[in-house]
């Protein structure tokens, strides 16, 4: 495998977009978690501050009346008191369940009266503490900030608050009760999940990566199958197919080539044909001309007669064979898309100049020609080649329509469209000449016996021009009725 090769490539990017996906998944997730446990310890650590003040409170009331009933008052009911709370504080809060955070009780004064434990003393809340006193409200002091990331790699860090609660102590005096959540419990839940979550991310990761290569090696194959198969296809030889790999894309691909192929093979043919139709076609005259030579060497000085007639004789396969290299060369302009004109033009004079002209040429075969209704016909378009499809059709009509018979031509327009009708009441075509009419070199058995007409490449010359005009030409024949052509032009816009 090539370093940049596109699989290198494919699997570069796949397991990158692994990682991106799966990472950035478990990480949002790691961190909404670890939000929400937040807060858990936030709202946890409030709720256990009020739960606490109300049971010192109510712990401060009970021992101060117990000691008042054993007579006791002034500094000596206080210091019972203070020995009292020491006692029954734990209890009560234990018996309330609130086992998992760090009491302290501080009197008016400032002076240490109980703790839950050695690590409930926080020197540095000294400042939030005597602030508690003087305006009776209750503060916060972070301890420790939440690190969030650090329990991806360690152990989980929520961050600890301590709440000062302001707490009526014995006479009017305001103490202050020190409560700290400390949120072991929830950074056990992250550093549980972290493990779990880590393996899964990376077995995703895995699959995914995997499952996107396996695909993509799929595809690749597809494709290198199919390109070695189109390696073995000689450009000669266009006559073998690429495998049609089922109906995905890649098969659509190869069915798509396959069909280039097809169409490549067949204009091949096509090409192959036509230059040995017009071979064929020039070696008639050229055999025509080389006889009359060597007649002309042989007898020509000698007889002036023979001199004469193969003279005439070169002189007609010479004009065959320019009228054949000039349909040819036709042929090959329209094929190869014409540069058209784009001008506002009569269509109905140009019919009338055409008939007028085919008229002249046929005026010993006695036939009737007819023109448009109208008078004008206004079109955009290229005159020039509309002129060289109507003369090529109107010649054949004449050419194949006897003496009395009639050429007639109609033209309509409807909405954008424009149709001209050419119509003869001539010898016609047989049905099965009518596929293979405009088919370059066709000639129907009967023209071609009677040596009538050109080469067969009028209709082919007048279809490929009307391909470049966006128009199209239909047939409709009965032997020994007549032939009707059926053209449509678009009306064109300057
Ligand atoms: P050609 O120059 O040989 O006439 P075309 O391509 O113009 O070649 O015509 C091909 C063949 O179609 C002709 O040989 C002829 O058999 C037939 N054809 C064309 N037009 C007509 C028509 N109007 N009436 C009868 N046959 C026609």
């Amino acid at each position: 495998m090539r370093p940049w090769s596109l699989r290198g490539w494919l699997l570069f990017v796949s397991v990158l977009f692994a990682v991106l996906v799966v990472g950035g998944v478990a990480l949002t997730t790691y961190v909404i978690v670890a939000d929400g446990m937040q807060s858990v310890v936030l709202e946890t650590t409030e709720r256990v501050a009020s739960a606490g003040a109300v049971i010192a409170r109510e712990a401060v009331v009970v021992e101060q009346a117990a000691a008042e009933t054993e007579g006791l008052t002034g500094d000596e009911l206080e210091r019972n008191v203070r020995l009292r709370l020491k006692d029954s504080l734990p209890d009560r809060l234990a018996a309330s369940g609130l086992t998992g955070a760090r009491f302290a009780l501080y009197d008016a004064d400032g002076s240490l009266l109980w703790y839950s434990s050695p690590q409930a003393l926080y020197p540095q809340s000294e400042q939030a503490r005597r602030g508690v006193m003087s305006t009776g409200k209750t503060r916060r002091t972070v301890l420790q900030r939440a690190d969030f990331l650090r329990g991806l790699v360690r152990e989980a860090q929520l961050g600890v608050n301590v709440v000062h609660v302001p707490l009526r102590l014995l006479g009017d005096s305001t103490g202050v009760l020190d409560v700290a959540y400390v949120p072991s419990t929830e950074e056990q839940v992250i550093d549980r999940i972290r493990l779990p979550m880590l393996v899964l991310a990376i077995s995703a990761m895995v699959v995914m990566a995997f499952l996107m290569q396996t695909s993509m090696t799929w595809v690749l194959n597809l494709v290198d199958e199919l390109r070695r198969a189109a390696d073995s296809i000689d450009a000669g030889r266009l006559d073998e197919r690429l495998p049609e790999l089922g109906e995905n894309e890649i098969g659509a691909l190869a069915r798509s080539l396959n069909q280039l192929i097809e169409r490549l093979g067949r204009r091949a043919e096509a090409q192959a044909r036509f230059v040995a139709d017009a071979s064929h076609e020039l070696a008639t005259p050229v055999a025509g001309i080389r006889g009359y030579t060597s007649i002309l060497r042989a007898w020509g000085s000698d007889d002036p007669k023979v001199r004469e007639e193969a003279i005439d004789a070169i002189d007609r396969e010479s004009r065959r064979m320019a009228r054949l290299t000039s349909d040819l060369l036709n042929l090959l302009h329209a094929d190869q898309g014409l540069r058209l004109k784009t001008e506002q033009f009569d269509l109905n004079a140009i019919v009338r100049d055409r008939l007028a002209s085919t008229a002249s040429r046929f005026i010993e075969r006695g036939i009737e020609f007819e023109g448009p209704d109208d008078e004008s016909l206004i079109m955009v378009g290229d005159p020039g080649r509309v002129e060289d499809v109507l003369s090529i059709l109107l010649d054949n009509a004449a050419k194949y329509t006897s003496a009395g018979g009639r050429v007639s031509v109609k033209t309509w327009r409807r909405r954008e469209m424009i149709t001209i009708f050419v119509a003869d009441t001539g010898k016609g075509i047989p049905r099965d000449d009518l596929p293979r009419l405009f088919d370059r070199f066709f000639r129907s058995e009967a023209a071609r016996a009677a040596g009538e007409g050109g080469f067969g490449l009028g209709l082919a010359i007048a279809k490929s021009i009307l391909d470049n005009m966006n128009g199209t030409i239909a047939v409709d024949s009965e032997p020994g009725v007549g032939t009707t052509f059926l053209i449509t032009l678009p009306r064109g816009r300057i």
